[in-house]
This record gives structure tokens, C-alpha cells and sequence, in this order.
């Protein structure tokens, strides 16, 4: 069964939007994807219908948004694999869930001399956290380099891993490569000499089916508005074995069992974890999200957008001596994700340009600074990034557009 674009693209109802007279083609989804219908929906029922807090109200409202804030948690831990809904930490965003474990988790288990390993194509999110607990402690950053073709160079894993490391924390998918990591593997080879991994999977949740158990991860972070759902809300899984020992991460009302004026008792698993009132309404939008992947599954969005980036690579291929593409040629290794670069057209003159065409691409650092000026050695990349509802007809516009800006910044490119 494919995946009916067309009926896919009425859900969502800013792809009519027309931007300075032109049909928006939206290419920015790695940033933060659209919304359908049935996600906003889910927003405006729980205000119009059931807005109560949760956890707390013996009336009827709070019961009622207790049991879909609830039910959604059931949901997303379901997407996931997680064994249990307790497993699942609802947090901000992606950046929430890596602070959270680097604080209440990386503070008790790094010391001086300890190892955290990560790649060389991480997102700030997944760098910055750790690189201030090191600092803090003591313990020393490693990296796994990355290849000229954009993939992790795994040659000195078993230098880089050793008996001091004591946790691996990877990006899924680069968001800037769009490089799939074989994160299982280079797990299974962590735990064998006792260090835990981390998975960030800001950009793989959304894109294809995660199973934290078959990862056999300990900690897994993701975001909801990447993946169809409304922005403040995302979640941590943390195995159970290492979230029973972890003391927690915001202290205040809701996290715990018993106060005193002296001290305080912790509520039950994941409320420990969830202090002040939640993102209620946010919960039920990442469950209707999730309800919404399911029902065009995960297995389809992922090949769609495979044939996708397929199509992108091989028609902006034309476009190679203008522009250097990054990130790895085999499509297996790769998600819908494209950067791109020319050394006569700063990605900010691109990006500015072709939004007057209605499309919208993202320009800059991409929140990876040492992969882009580091590694790839340049200030920038513009980068276009697809969703279930992008369309070859969109591929074909973004290249015309390419097309143009080349014509337009360099006057004697004749053109093709
Ligand atoms: N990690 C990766 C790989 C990302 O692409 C992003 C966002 O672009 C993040 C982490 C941070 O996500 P958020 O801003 O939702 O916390």
C-alpha cells in the first residue's frame, strides 16, 4: 500500500497557504513539521471540552483530562516500544529530555576521569549538556569522527570505547547529513564495557518506526512538533532499571508524596519526573500525532520519504558543479534530509530567495557549529528537509528555484 499524498496534503490545512502570492512549499521539517487537522482538533476539544489539571481534581473535568493525559502517554510510550507507559517522561522537547538525564542521571554517574562519547555530528542539544557536566566533574569528551562522505567513522570504536566510558549519547539522524546511525550497534558494543547510551532521536521518531527495546537504549529523547504534534512537548524513555535510581530533575508540586516543613517524599514513576502542572493539552495533540503516524504507519512514512529523498538526490544531482550536497550517497543510511552549498551564494541569500517563491528551506548552522564549521569547513548550509506531505512536484520547484538564484547571483552562469 503507498501512501496517498493528495489526501494526506487536505489534513493539513496551512499547505493551501499561499506565501507573497505563491503556494507554500514547506521544506523546513526537520525544524519543526506542519500540523494536521485532527492534531489541532485534539487541542481545541481538550479547551473547549475537558480543561481541568490533571492528577489532582476529585471533579469531573480533572478526571477526565487525568485519563486522556494518561492515554496519551499509553500512546506515545506505544510508539515507541517502551514496556510500560512508566518508561516515558513527558518533557518540553528533545533538549528537556538530555538536560534531564544529563542532570539527574550523567550528575550521580560521571566522576573525575570518567568518558562521555559522542559523534562529531551532534546537534547543540546533545553536545552542550554534556560537554558542561565534563566540565563540572572532572571526566573527559570523546568523539566519534565523521567521514568525508558524512557518515560516523567507526574504525576506532574500540579505542574510543573503553572501561572509563560511561555513557554514549548519539544523534539517530543527523539533522544536518541526514545520516542514520547505526545506533544499535555501536549500543550493544557500549554496554559491553558498562557505559549506557542515549539516543536523540529528534529526527528518526518522526521518520520511521523506534523501538527502544529492540535499540536495547537506556535513554531515549524526541520531540513532538517534528513529528506532527504541537510545540512545549516531547518525551524521555528511560529504562526502568536506571530511572528507579535516578533522583529527580525539578522539585516542586505534583513529583511528590509527602511534605513536611523538613523534607519531602517522591510520587511514583514518571510523576517523579513531571514537576508542576504538565503540558496537558500538549500530551493529547503528541497522542493525536501518534494516532495519526500509526494510522498511515511507520514502515510507509519512512519508504515514502525514502522515494522521496531518492527523487531529490537524483534530480538535483544536474546541480552538482554549483552546489557540493552532503550526507551519504546510500539511501539506507539516509533520512529526507538534504544540505546543500554553494561557494557563490552565501544559504542565507538562498533561503531569502527562494522564500519570495513561497518555498521555505532553512539556512545556517543548523545548531551543529563544530559539525558545520569544524568538519564540513564552511560558515553555513542551506538544507531542505521532507515530510509525508512533500511531493516530487515540490522537488522539481526547489530545483527551478536553485536554478534561478544561481542565474540571478552569478550572471554568467548561462543557464541550463
Ligand atoms: N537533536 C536533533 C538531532 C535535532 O534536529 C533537534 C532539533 O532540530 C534537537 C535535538 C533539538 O530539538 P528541540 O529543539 O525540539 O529540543
Amino acid at each position: 500500500m503507498t501512501l496517498d499524498v493528495e489526501k494526506i496534503r487536505r489534513d493539513f490545512p496551512i499547505l493551501s497557504k499561499l506565501v507573497y502570492g505563491k503556494p507554500l512549499v514547506y521544506l523546513d521539517n526537520a525544524a519543526t513539521s506542519q500540523k494536521p487537522r485532527q492534531v489541532i482538533q485534539a487541542l481545541v476539544d481538550y479547551y473547549e471540552g475537558y480543561n481541568a489539571n490533571v492528577h489532582r481534581g476529585v471533579h469531573a473535568l480533572s478526571m477526565e483530562s487525568t485519563e486522556r493525559y494518561e492515554e496519551a502517554r499509553r500512546k506515545v510510550a506505544g510508539f515507541i516500544g517502551a514496556p510500560s507507559p512508566e518508561n516515558l517522561i513527558f518533557v518540553r522537547n528533545t533538549t528537556e529530555g538530555i538536560n534531564l538525564a544529563a542532570s539527574s542521571w550523567g550528575a550521580a554517574n560521571i566522576g573525575p576521569g570518567d568518558e562521555i562519547l559522542v559523534t562529531e555530528m551532534e546537534h547543540h542539544s546533545n553536545l552542550v549538556p554534556w560537554q558542561r557536566l565534563a566540565k563540572a566533574k572532572g571526566a573527559r569528551m570523546r568523539f566519534i569522527p565523521v567521514t568525508e562522505e558524512g557518515t560516523l567513522d567507526l574504525s576506532d570504536l574500540d579505542t574510543l570505547l573503553n572501561h572509563r566510558t560511561k555513557l554514549v549519547a548519539m544523534t539517530h539522524m543527523s539533522n544536518v547529513l541526514g545520516a542514520i546511525n547505526p545506533v544499535k550497534d555501536i549500543g550493544a558494543k557500549a554496554h559491553a564495557v558498562g557505559a549506557r547510551i542515549l539516543i536523540d532521536a529528534a529526527q528518526s521518531v518522526p521518520h520511521m518506526p523506534v523501538n527502544v527495546q529492540d535499540l536495547d537504549c537506556d535513554f531515549l529523547a524526541f520531540s513532538s512538533h517534528k513529528m506532527l504534534g504541537p510545540t512545549g512537548i516531547g518525551g524521555l524513555y528511560v529504562r526502568s532499571e536506571t530511572l528507579e535510581k535516578m533522583e529527580p530533575f525539578l522539585t516542586g508540586g505534583e513529583m511528590v508524596l509527602e511534605v513536611t516543613y523538613d523534607y519531602a517524599t517522591w510520587n511514583d514513576l514518571p510523576m517523579r519526573f513531571e514537576a508542576g502542572t504538565p503540558n496537558i493539552a500538549g500530551s493529547i495533540g503528541l497522542g493525536a500525532a501518534v494516532d495519526y503516524l500509526e494510522s498511515l504507519g511507520m514502515e510507509q512514512v519512512h519508504r515514502r520519504e525514502r522515494e522521496l529523498t531518492a527523487y531529490a538526490l537524483d534530480t538535483l544531482k544536474e546541480l552538482s558543479e554549483e552546489f557540493n550536497f552532503y550526507g551519504p550517497t546510500d539511501l539506507n543510511a539516509r533520512g529526507a534530509i538534504v544540505s546543500f552549498n554553494s561557494p557563490d551564494i552565501h544559504p542565507h541569500d538562498l533561503g531569502t530567495m527562494l522564500d519570495q517563491g513561497g518555498i521555505a528551506i532553512r539556512a545556517g548552522h543548523h545548531c551543529a557549529m563544530p559539525l558545520i564549521r569544524d568538519r564540513l569547513g564552511v560558515a553555513a548550509t542551506a538544507r531542505a528537509s521532507f515530510y509525508i506531505y512533500n511531493t516530487k512536484d515540490e522537488v522539481d520547484l526547489l530545483k527551478a528555484a536553485l536554478k534561478d538564484a544561481l542565474r540571478y547571483f552569478s550572471k554568467t552562469l548561462a543557464p541550463k
